[in-house]
């Protein structure tokens, strides 16, 4: 069930501003994409259109060699799995209910037996099967985090996007989630997640892509994308690299 993405020289304007601007990529099945770039780079705008909601006004996005477009709306939902940067919580759903919602596409008026189980078996994965029953408003940010995930997961799908799935986090919390990605990894899923620290970048990817005012800056391995000079050129902040740890830390007085 591994699946390659591929973006075909996409281009998406927001009237006069060009947030991609001809970006070319490709993801194999189950591999780790990291999308990386300082604010306003183009990096949550990729994963809008690699996920259908954004029509780009010229390029394609392939999933296994099928034009993306051409795909139907609930063919699509299975497909691919997403954890957005901010969640609305509208009502105060329980876990349970919340993370039923993953199965949107499977579920004509009332979920299932089967539903029933792919929603506790995505909290499984997760590890939070014990917050089933708690109500989302009392969640720490970490086990929300997990929560979403889990939601995502529930829908069965082959491809998983993140955008900025540490941000808020502590440490801790940010481990659990950069681990929970490797893992999901191992399970044959392709990722694409928008990061913003280098370091996670550096740890969690098996390739990384370097936007930069809507176009490719630098694409390929971590450790020959993530180079000093390279990141000045785009974020202009020295930093440090030490590779046997892949830790890249800014240097600042
Ligand atoms: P990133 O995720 O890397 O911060 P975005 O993809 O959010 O970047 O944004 C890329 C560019 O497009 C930015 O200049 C941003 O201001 C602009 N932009 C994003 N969404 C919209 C929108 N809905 N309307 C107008 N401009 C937008």
């Amino acid at each position: 069930m591994v699946i390659e993405i591929s973006v075909r020289d996409v281009k998406v304007y927001y009237r006069s501003i060009k947030a991609l601007d001809g970006v070319s990529i490709s993801v194999n099945g189950g591999e780790v994409l990291s999308i990386l770039g300082p604010n306003g780079a183009g990096k949550s705008t990729l994963l809008k259109v690699i996920n259908g909601v954004l029509r780009p006004v010229m390029g394609v996005v392939y999933i296994d060699n099928k034009n993306l477009l051409k795909i139907p709306r609930r063919e699509l939902a299975r497909r691919i799995g997403i954890v957005p940067q901010r969640v609305h919580l509208a009502t105060l759903l329980s876990v349970y209910d919340f993370v039923m919602t993953g199965r949107r596409s499977y579920i004509n008026l009332f979920p299932t037996k089967i539903d029933e189980e792919k929603v506790y078996e995505a909290l499984k994965v997760v590890g939070a099967l014990e917050l089933a029953n708690r109500s989302l408003d009392e969640l720490s940010g970490g086990e929300l985090q997990r929560v979403v995930i889990a939601r995502a997961l529930a829908g069965e799908p082959e491809v998983l996007l993140l955008d900025e799935p540490t941000n808020n986090l502590d440490l801790k919390y940010q481990i659990e989630v950069l681990n929970l990605i490797r893992s999901l990894r191992s399970r044959g899923l392709t990722i694409i997640v928008a990061l913003h620290d280098l370091t996670q970048a550096f740890r969690i990817s098996d390739k990384v892509l370097l936007l930069k005012g809507g176009r490719v800056y630098a694409v390929g391995r971590p450790e020959e994308v993530l180079k000093p000079e390279v990141i000045f050129e785009v974020y202009g902040v020295p930093t440090i690299v030490i590779r046997e740890h892949k830790i890249i830390a800014p240097l600042f007085q």
